[in-house]
């Protein structure tokens, strides 16, 4: 792993231009230059110069980063911002008692065996896919996320889905992706998983890695080099691929909220070509982040309520009867922002996960 010193180079890359704070959801509300990242930048180079503290204050604006990469995007320098955040929070949380009480309750003892139990538990009465696997052209290892595993309503849609698709679902037991446990400084706790998750893949013979979150496809990618990666794809994404319809028993109209960590969404048009009964209106800034973030959304709750607001009003204002998304955590996000907002006579749209929305159409194969 690399430490806080060995970014000390790229550190250096920030030439304060300030082209960060344009896109910075946290310094469009906040307007402070320490939750950007180049007012981190500058504390982190007191850091490694000697002439600050990586104390409390500096981690609060550590934390205050929702991880959505704009900065990184739209950086001249192409800095690694992300991966710097979280060497200097490993190094906060090593050298906390906080630190250490949250990485004791994030550790495989606590948090690897409660979700053990609740996959047990949630999966007792779930149904098991019985597919012909010879029959299968497409082998495709399901990386579920600890969400689905929980609360698998998302789960059973995609296996409804899936039984009229030419396609194996290979179902293992993954650890969590890891992602929280890098927001945490939980380094030894990520290195963990990476090495449990890596082995499963290892073992397993695929086409692709189908995720249906956003975050755990982007964590996931990262155990990787470029050129040695798996092909990843997403469950709509796959599902606009195959020659399958879906026809809604009322006309319906939805908008979609697209996750930072969702690589591209241009397989929506072709996904909502094949829904009958069914118009797409796009949302104001349809990839700006919801406002939760896992971690982000309780460490800096009125910060997050602010940031959902917003996201829920470019909502509310399409009109639309349904917000679509294609991450747990955005969910969570959305409703929250339209819990808080003002509908002044307009309606609620409600929030659901895209693989949930499509599962309550009929389903129509066009037969061979
Ligand atoms: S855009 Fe990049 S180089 Fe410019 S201030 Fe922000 S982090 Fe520094
Ligand atoms: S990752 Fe997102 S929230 Fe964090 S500093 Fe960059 S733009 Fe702001």
């Amino acid at each position: 792993m690399k430490k806080l010193e060995d970014f000390a180079d790229d550190i250096n890359k920030c030439s304060k231009c300030g082209l960060c704070q344009s896109v910075c959801p946290v310094y469009k509300i906040t307007g402070n230059d320490c939750a950007v990242s180049r007012g981190k930048f500058v504390m982190l180079e007191g850091v490694l110069k000697g002439d600050l503290k990586l104390n409390k204050n500096i981690e609060k604006y550590l934390d205050m980063c929702l991880k959505c990469g704009k900065c990184k995007a739209f950086c001249p320098s192409g800095i690694e911002v992300c991966e710097i955040f979280n060497a200097a929070k490993y190094e906060c949380a090593k050298n906390s008692f906080h630190g250490r009480v949250e990485n004791f309750f994030e550790s495989d003892l606590v948090f690897g065996n409660l979700m053990r139990i609740a996959r047990k538990l949630t999966h007792i009465f779930s149904e098991k896919l019985y597919l012909k696997e010879s029959q299968m052209s497409l082998k495709l290892l399901y990386f579920k996320g600890c969400v689905n595993d929980v609360y698998p309503k998302n789960e059973k849609a995609l296996k409804k889905i899936f039984k009229n698709l030419d396609a194996e679902l290979i179902e293992k037991n993954f650890e969590c992706c890891g992602l929280p446990f890098l927001s945490s400084g939980n380094w030894e706790r990520y290195e963990e998983v990476k090495k449990k998750n890596l082995q499963i893949i290892e073992e397993c013979h695929f086409d692709y890695i189908l995720t249906d979150c956003a975050s755990c496809a982007s964590t996931l990618k990262d155990y990787f080099n470029e050129d040695l990666c798996p092909k990843f794809i997403n469950a709509a994404e796959f599902i606009s691929e195959q020659n399958i319809k879906f026809r809604f028993n009322k006309p319906l109209k939805v908008t979609f909220h697209k996750p930072c960590h969702l690589e591209n969404s241009d397989f929506l048009q072709k996904l909502f070509e094949k829904c009958e009964n069914l118009e797409y209106i796009e949302m104001k800034d349809f990839d700006e982040c919801c406002g939760f973030a896992g971690q982000f959304g309780l460490l800096n709750r009125e910060l997050s309520i602010e940031i959902s607001k917003k996201k829920a009003q470019n909502i509310i204002d399409t009109g639309a009867d349904i917000v679509l998304t294609t991450c747990p955590s955005c969910v969570i996000g959305i409703i929250q922002g339209l819990q808080y907002s003002e509908l002044t006579g307009k309606k609620r749209p409600k929030v659901m996960n895209i693989i949930d929305f499509l599962s309550k159409a009929k389903i129509i194969v066009p037969k061979k």
